[in-house]
């Protein structure tokens, strides 16, 4: 590699203990401009998602079972990066001088002349406590909090660590990387002095959907941690603090917490529902089946463009369509003034917001998104030998379009899209495998989905349809409906989802 005239910068950055959110703003604005980042394998799977699409991306963690790259190649590599003159992101998870060797990596980018930024990250320590309702200080109960390695035997002699100070310190003690060796390290404290009967608990994945939090006294921590089959990473936790949790827990009392649910709508249109279900607290796997594909480029959307002004009911079958619809005005030089002598009916309050967003307030909505409301709602509209548009998708029913000609419309019916099978990702399938619901919330997500899973339909699951339509192609495709939803739209979905989920205790 040349050098360049200007070395680039190493940023080393915490990418917080898993919650996605838990990343600081800086440290998000640094993965999305680096030219290559560096990471570890405790990072939230999100937090490369905004990385550019042609960074470089490295894993330059530990494996279980290989040959873990060493400490001196890390630094190398990013070295020879910085003096390549790109940007260069180290991404460690929590904080990347809390037991992160970010220190050593610093050390040796001051030695080699390279200029380096450090940026904080949320540390593991204090965040899995926090989120299983656990504060590491507390007036009443610990005014100091003390960060610990349990990496080391403690009954080795020249221990690094001093057992019996620590069984005396006045607060909190936060043990990282202790559960393997969780039994000796609480053998050692209680052997010191510390209370058998002190509150304790250790936290699981904090942070995450799959938080597990284990509470007991100092003295019955291990037998419970080795009964609930506890693994890295967890934080162990010892002081009176962790009996606050009974009252402040708060992230595990989420309805939908330690319920994993399938979300398959199209990637472009499932993040309001999948942040609506992860906010209620469910483990959400996004399994797109679908892709919306734009049809602008035909003839029929070409003629109906052209032809906007002479409608006088103009019908919007979904969000995507109102979208798409001012994406044709848009491109032929027109605005929402062109549907300004229409009657425009909206299916659903959802395709009504679209519109909304677009300037057009819908003078018909049924309030249930299906095409025989819709129907019902336009009794009232004299369509008799009038132009009339139904801008929807390629694959549409044909309930509305037949209807308006049976009242005497002349109906234009355009496609405005085509939606297409999504290729799975496996990493998805899998994790849909042990999931408690798979959400539908059109017929295509259901059509497609079974085609792109095959055999792997998860055959536990609680299949949650958005309305009629959906279950009909669920029950055609062979699927048992557990739920469906009584309003037709994805807040109606999730709804009757909470409802279910109510009467169902969590198993596992
Ligand atoms: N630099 C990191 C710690 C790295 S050491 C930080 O500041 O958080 C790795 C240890 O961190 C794990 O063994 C575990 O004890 C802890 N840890 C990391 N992520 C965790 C999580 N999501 N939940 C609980 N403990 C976690």
């Amino acid at each position: 590699m040349t050098p360049a005239a200007r070395p680039g910068v190493v940023y080393l950055v915490g990418a917080g203990p898993g919650d996605p959110g838990l990343m600081t703003v800086r440290g998000a604005e640094l993965v999305a401009s680096a030219d290559v980042i560096l990471h570890d394998r405790l990072i939230p799977a999100e937090a490369l998602r905004g990385a550019r699409e042609d960074a470089e991306l490295a894993y330059v963690g530990k494996r279980p079972g290989e040959a873990e790259i060493e400490q001196p190649d890390i630094e190398r590599l990013m070295v020879e990066h910085a003096r390549a003159g790109r940007s260069v992101v180290r991404l460690k998870g929590g904080d990347p001088f809390v037991f992160g060797r970010g220190a050593e990596e610093a050390e040796g980018l001051a030695e080699a002349g390279i200029p380096f930024e450090v940026v904080p990250g949320v540390t593991a320590g204090v965040a899995a406590p926090a989120y299983a309702g656990i504060p590491v200080t507390h007036r009443d109960d610990a005014s100091a909090v003390a960060f610990v390695t349990g990496h080391e035997d403690p009954s080795k002699d020249g221990s690094a660590i001093d057992w019996d100070s620590l069984a005396r310190f006045p607060g909190t003690l936060v043990l990282y990387m202790g559960v393997r060796r969780l039994g000796e390290i609480v053998a050692r404290l209680i052997a010191a002095g510390r209370r058998a009967e002190e509150p304790a608990a250790v936290v699981e994945r904090g942070t995450t959907p799959v938080q597990r939090t284990v509470h007991a006294s100092l003295a019955e921590l291990p037998d419970a941690v080795a009964r609930a089959k506890v693994k890295p990473p967890a934080i162990v936790l010892v002081g009176a603090v962790a009996a606050r949790r009974e009252t402040i827990a708060w992230l595990e009392r989420r309805p939908l917490f330690g319920r994993r649910v399938v979300v398959t709508r199209a990637r472009a249109q499932a993040s309001g529902l999948a942040a609506t279900l992860a906010a209620l607290g469910a483990d959400v796997v996004e399994l797109p089946a679908i892709r919306i594909e734009p049809r602008l480029d035909t003839p029929q959307v070409r003629d109906a463009v052209g032809a906007i002004h002479s409608y006088s009911l103009i019908c919007v079958t979904s969000p995507n369509g109102a979208c798409l619809l001012f994406q044709a005005l848009a491109e032929a030089g027109l605005d929402a003034r062109a549907l300004a002598n229409a009657t425009v009916a909206a299916i659903g309050p959802g395709t009504a917001a679209a519109l909304a967003n677009r300037g057009i307030r819908a003078d018909v909505v049924p309030e249930r998104s299906v095409g025989e409301a819709l129907v019902e709602s336009l009794a009232a509209v004299d369509v008799m030998d009038r132009p009339a548009l139904v801008a929807r998708a390629a694959e549409a029913r044909d309930v509305l379009p037949e209807a308006l000609r049976d009242r005497g419309a002349k109906v234009d019916v355009v496609a405005l899209y085509e939606t297409v099978a999504e290729q799975p990702d496996p990493v998805a399938v899998e994790a849909a495998q042990s999931s408690d619901y798979v959400t539908f919330t059109s017929s295509s997500t259901v059509r497609n989905f079974v085609a792109a899973v095959g055999d792997r339909v998860p055959h536990d699951a609680r299949i949650v349809s958005i309305g009629p339509v959906t279950s009909q192609a669920a029950r055609e495709a062979g699927l048992e409906v557990a739920v469906e939803a009584e309003r037709h739209d994805p807040d109606g979905l999730v709804d009757a989802l909470l409802q279910d989920a109510a009467t169902r205790t969590v198993v596992g």
